[in-house]
């Protein structure tokens, strides 16, 4: 079924289309859900970077060959106590598939992206830190 989608742009050139209601979806319970289009963090499926993307770069109102193995992993926090407004990361399902051939050492040369929360405070190096291995473990479990 067509269903309407969102398209970012990552560094290495790969367009990202995500569901439009994927991306809304962790809001979905929250009481104060942001107008607009969400902020989010999206792994590239292909060259693995997180990224933070304020907006997506196009949209596509009924997109008939996007394959949704799109899932929200985890809200991003900035590590202020003050701060209330943590971002949803997404990751793909399939990345695994792809990562087989990489050879280096699952985190050990990993570098730390910079990223920011919705109120657009740096993300401490250790929460990016504990996602990055959190997102590593996800793909060892699902490469078995
Ligand atoms: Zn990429
Ligand atoms: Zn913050």
């Amino acid at each position: 079924m067509p269903v309407p989608t969102s398209y970012f742009v990552c560094k290495c050139k790969l367009q990202i289309g995500i569901p439009t209601d994927t991306l809304w979806q962790p809001f979905a319970n929250r009481d104060h859900p942001p107008t607009g289009t969400p902020r989010v963090v999206i792994q590239c499926p292909k060259c693995k970077t997180l990224s933070n993307f304020w907006r997506p770069d196009y949209e596509v109102p009924e997109e008939r060959n996007v394959e949704n193995g799109w899932a929200f992993v985890t809200w991003l926090g900035c590590g202020l106590e003050t701060c209330k407004s943590p971002v949803p990361v997404f990751a793909h399902k399939n990345a695994a598939t792809t990562q087989e051939q990489d050879s280096a050492p699952s985190g050990a040369t990993t570098s730390i992206p910079a990223l920011y929360c919705r109120g657009i405070h740096p993300v401490a190096a250790e929460l990016i830190r504990n996602l990055l291995e959190h997102l590593a473990n996800e793909k060892t479990v699902h490469l078995r």
